[in-house]
């Protein structure tokens, strides 16, 4: 049987000649020139960007230039793209696009973006589903000739340190398909996705990582390469070697393996690359991924975890608020305040002067003392009501909270749901 394949090419900066010659030669090694042809969709990774508060969470707008350039030099007649996303829960992937820079592609290349709240959708069943059994999907994801992912490399402590091409799907669902089963579920979940979000060509942007805090927030490391394979589960795996983690311990590679999309073994893999993934788990030896237990975080909150732990949940998106303030409000993460923070159902007695029982299912076995107790509901709440929450419930000001993006957040938002209900109702 064959192996997947999966090419690793250095390359130090965004330079479009350089990318153009590596994305050339990953379709000839991969034989995929000659399906260069009809409607190519490409699939980016756009979870939030803003030049202050998220430089690094996205692909570059230049890694996307050079490869359409690839694509339409290499294309038949009648060729045509798009490039779909559906943005972080709460924000607009219009504006997202707009604020990574991808607007100007639309001014040099036939390329059309279509962004998910204003796009047409169609809802697909799925045979395999362990936790969906139906997604609702952009028609254009279905309706491909070729299918081409570009991940952003980047340490992800919702899915255990790493996100590269199979989370990459989380993206192609409506936001309130993509928050059901993003608990304990979260690898069952990402698996069930591969059923439709299976591309034929994935080219990552590894040129500059992101690393150690929140997926969005994070902060950059040069590791200068372009990662591309047509198989997620071989591609991941040679991710997590490179940023020295086991992919035996990422439940979604696990649960894809077990699924039978590939092994997790790197001899099972054809590699082909101009720099020794050794000495890229150097350059990577000393990056702290920072999945850790949310409860051993010595934040400004005292943190207490009972039953379930969701990684992918509630504990994470914890986590992950955690490190917004860690990345780009340090001072307002190490300023202590008295709340302690509850997760699952937990056992013991809590003395604080506010408590916060975060997720549907939390509740405390044994006596409160605090002034008050509130409740922040959701399984898991959305990113952007833990931010309005802990606002409100504790004056903590997180650093996404900024009038450009509340104004994307609320109005722009409505405004992009509504286009997009109109265009379905036509159809
Ligand atoms: S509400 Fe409970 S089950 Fe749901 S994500 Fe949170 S901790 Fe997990």
């Amino acid at each position: 049987m064959n192996r997947p394949k999966v090419i690793i090419r250095k390359c130090e900066n965004y330079d479009k000649k350089e990318l153009i010659k590596i994305f050339s030669e990953g379709l000839e090694i991969l034989e995929l020139e000659s399906k260069i042809k009809g409607k190519i969709v490409i699939k980016p990774n756009v979870v939030l960007a803003h030049p202050k508060v998220a430089p690094s969470a996205f692909t570059r707008p230049e890694f996307l230039d050079a490869l359409l350039s690839t694509l339409i030099e290499k294309s038949k007649n009648n060729t045509y793209f798009r490039i779909i996303e559906n943005s972080g829960v709460g924000v607009p992937t219009s504006r997202m696009f707009k604020r990574a820079g991808y607007k100007n592609l639309e001014k040099k290349y036939p390329v059309k973006l279509i962004p998910y709240e204003e796009s047409k959708k169609v809802k697909v069943k799925l045979q395999k589903g362990k936790v969906h059994s139906e997604i609702t999907v952009q028609k254009d994801l279905i309706e491909n000739d070729f299918l081409i992912y570009t991940p952003k490399l980047k340490t992800n402590v919702l899915d255990f340190g790493m996100t590269a091409a199979l989370k990459l799907n989380i993206g192609i669902l409506s936001d309130k398909e993509r928050m059901k089963y993003h608990t304990q579920k979260l690898p069952e979940k990402i698996v069930d996705l591969l059923e439709i979000g299976f591309p034929d060509f994935i080219v990552t942007d590894a040129i500059e990582i992101a690393i150690g805090g929140n997926q969005m927030t994070e902060h950059p490391l040069q590791l200068g390469i372009v990662i591309i394979s047509d198989s997620s589960l071989a591609h991941d795996v040679v991710c997590a070697h490179i940023l020295n983690l086991d992919p035996k311990n990422l439940p979604s590679l696990k649960e894809a393996s077990n699924r039978g999309y590939g092994s997790l073994n790197l001899k099972n893999i054809e590699i082909n690359t101009n720099i020794s993934i050794e000495k890229l788990r150097n350059k990577t030896k000393n990056v702290n991924n920072g999945f850790v237990r949310v409860d051993t975080v010595n934040g400004p909150f005292k943190i207490l975890s009972g039953e379930p732990y969701c990684t992918g949940g509630c504990q994470g998106i914890m986590l992950d608020w955690l490190y917004m303030l860690k990345d780009r409000a340090p001072s307002k993460f190490n300023r202590k305040k008295d709340v302690t923070v509850v997760i699952g159902k937990y056992s013991g007695n809590i003395n604080s002067k506010k408590v916060i029982l975060l997720g549907d299912c939390t509740e405390v076995s044994g006596k409160i003392q605090a002034k008050k107790v509130l409740k922040i509901k959701g399984c898991p709440p959305r990113h952007r009501d833990l931010i309005l929450h802990f606002f409100l419930k504790t004056g903590v000001r997180a650093p996404l909270m900024r009038p450009e993006l509340l104004m994307d957040a609320y109005p722009f938002l409505f405004w992009s749901h509504l286009k997009g209900k109109i265009k379905n109702m036509l159809i």
